[in-house]
């Protein structure tokens, strides 16, 4: 059922492991080791946060005391650092964050601007406390989506996950009505920008399956989506009925399905039939000091670090030899259990070792191809 859930009903990253399959100059160019741009690159503009998740997954990484001072007095990012990166732009763009929200920067507006100029496709993952009526409407006619991280049904149990309190829980719940209100008002389809929200499950979370469903089914949003912890093994096979009991046509309750796959299969923690990260040649992550990185869960981690926008031009980090061996010598050290490219991993093994498989071909999947 799990993986039926998500792919029946669809979001931007539906389908994204296989969607590599959708880029077959880039597997050739990356099995003849020769340069090419990711599929997508991630974006952290931010380190400033305006929450205090008690489990924010940057603490894996940079510690407590660290996340703790990066989310208070961190550094907003020079914009003009990405100046290079449209010369060979990457097929979609996620604006997201790890110690930092990216609504905190004070410039996130223009960032979405020069976004929309260059009609490049990019979502946007968010805990919503900062929306405005302004930035809402450049979102729902430029983006393809947003996800708001809500991780909460109701005051106490928001306060729970995001360690902030009832302000900050209106201040959310008002993000969400913007955003919707603003697509109603633009008159833009759901299909042209999809609104939804994240819910974590773990152990204290778990039983609001169905009341963070029935909230966001009266909200307004496109869709509700289960996502495990980094590091429990909480399965949802017991709620999710009574949370696929809200579905209508305009309104979905997705889990990530290959990870609650995975996770029933047994070994989650340590099964990884890959021995490099081979996503991090399709997926790029930059964070606000223009650092990049394998990926987003290694943000702060110097021997993940795989360039600078400080030091190197894009373009020449993009053709380097350091790209490819920075990746391969970083291995597989504390990576977190089915981490952002695990299952893309996975399938790029499967075609190391010989395997077919068939790209995906649903239309809104195709849609949002670059959204790996
Ligand atoms: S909102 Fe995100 S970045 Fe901010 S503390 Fe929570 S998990 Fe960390
Ligand atoms: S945590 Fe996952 S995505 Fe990150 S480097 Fe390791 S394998 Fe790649």
């Amino acid at each position: 059922m799990a993986d039926d859930t998500e792919r029946r009903e669809g979001n931007v990253f539906s389908d994204g492991p296989k969607k590599v399959l959708l880029f077959p100059d880039r597997i050739r160019r990356w099995r003849d080791e020769r340069p090419f741009e990711p599929v997508v690159v991630e974006i952290h503009p931010s380190e400033r946060c305006n929450h205090r998740c008690p489990d924010c997954q940057s603490r894996w990484i940079l510690g407590d005391r660290r996340v703790s001072e990066l989310s208070r007095r961190g550094q907003f990012m020079d914009l003009t650092i990405l100046n290079g990166l449209w010369e060979r732009p990457p097929e979609g763009i996620i604006i997201s964050g790890q110690t930092g929200e990216p609504l905190m920067h004070p410039k996130i507006g223009e960032l979405l601007l020069i976004l929309e100029k260059r009609s490049m496709p990019y979502v946007m993952i968010t805990n919503g406390g900062r929306m405005t009526r302004n930035l809402a409407e450049i979102l729902v006619r430029s983006s393809r989506g947003i996800r708001v991280s809500l991780d909460g049904y109701d005051l106490a149990s928001f306060r729970s996950t995001h360690g902030v309190g009832k302000n900050e829980w209106k201040r959310v719940l008002q993000g969400i009505e913007l955003l919707v209100e603003a697509r109603r008002g633009a008159g833009v389809s759901r299909k042209s920008c999809l609104i939804g929200l994240g819910y974590l499950v773990g152990p204290a979370t778990k039983d609001g399956m169905e009341r963070v469903t029935c909230l966001a089914s009266g909200l307004g949003v496109d869709y509700i989506h289960f996502r495990p912890f980094h590091f429990t093994d909480v399965t949802v096979d017991d709620q999710i009925d009574s949370c696929l009991a809200y579905a209508r046509t305009d309104f979905s309750v997705l889990i990530s399905g290959q990870k609650y796959h995975l996770m029933m299969d047994g070994n989650w923690m340590n099964d990884r039939p890959y021995s490099i990260c081979h996503g991090a040649f399709f997926y790029s992550m930059i964070d606000p000091h223009g650092d990049i990185y394998v990926c987003c869960h290694h943000v702060g981690n110097e021997r993940a670090k795989v360039g600078s926008l400080r030091e190197v031009l894009w373009s020449d980090w993009l053709d380097s030899p350091v790209r490819r061996e920075s990746i391969r010598k970083f291995g597989l050290t504390r990576c977190v259990p089915l981490c952002r490219l695990n299952a893309l991993n996975r399938v790029l093994q499967a075609l190391l070792d010989g395997q077919r498989l068939d790209p995906p071909t649903d239309s809104l999947v195709l849609l949002h191809r670059m959204f790996l």
